[in-house]
């Protein structure tokens, strides 16, 4: 009389994509983040505005005094430009990271940590926006 009870396991509902659905922050937290992540948008694009005009005054520099400057003068000066240039396309970077951060935000999956799915702490993510873990699973994986 062994009845079969082999019908439980497709239900296990492995493929909703809301699965790891248990997260929750409260309103007032997510709020907090949004508030953290749209100053840091706003630092960083204010560093990338004066790393541009910067690099504007290095070119036309460069422009000025094409011939009469010594090699080493050029050298340098195209030196300063590249770390700007570099400078620039980082912050770029980053603000794009963010902009994507505040993007997920919005879609309730930010700032969960991807290892141990714990909440990763405000002002981590505000440092950090790129951040997908929390500073304990950081410290392990950098550890292997
Ligand atoms: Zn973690």
């Amino acid at each position: 009389m062994v009845k079969a009870t082999g019908t439980k396991s497709a239900a296990s509902g492995k493929t909703d994509q809301k699965g790891a659905g248990m997260r929750t922050r409260s309103a007032a937290e997510t709020e907090k983040i949004r508030v953290a992540l749209v100053e840091r948008r706003d630092e960083l694009q204010t560093e990338y505005d004066t790393s541009i005009t910067e690099l504007t005054e290095l070119q036309r520099g460069r422009l000025d005094d094409s011939a009469g400057d010594d090699q080493a003068d050029t050298g340098t000066k195209t030196l300063e430009r590249e770390q700007e240039i570099t400078l620039a396309n980082n912050l770029l970077e980053r603000i794009t990271q963010v902009e994507r951060a505040i993007d997920r935000l919005g879609e309730g999956n930010y700032g969960w940590c991807e290892r141990c799915g714990n909440a990763i702490p405000v002002e981590r993510l505000a440092a950090f926006p790129s951040a997908t873990l929390c500073v304990h699973c950081k410290q392990l994986e950098e550890r292997r």
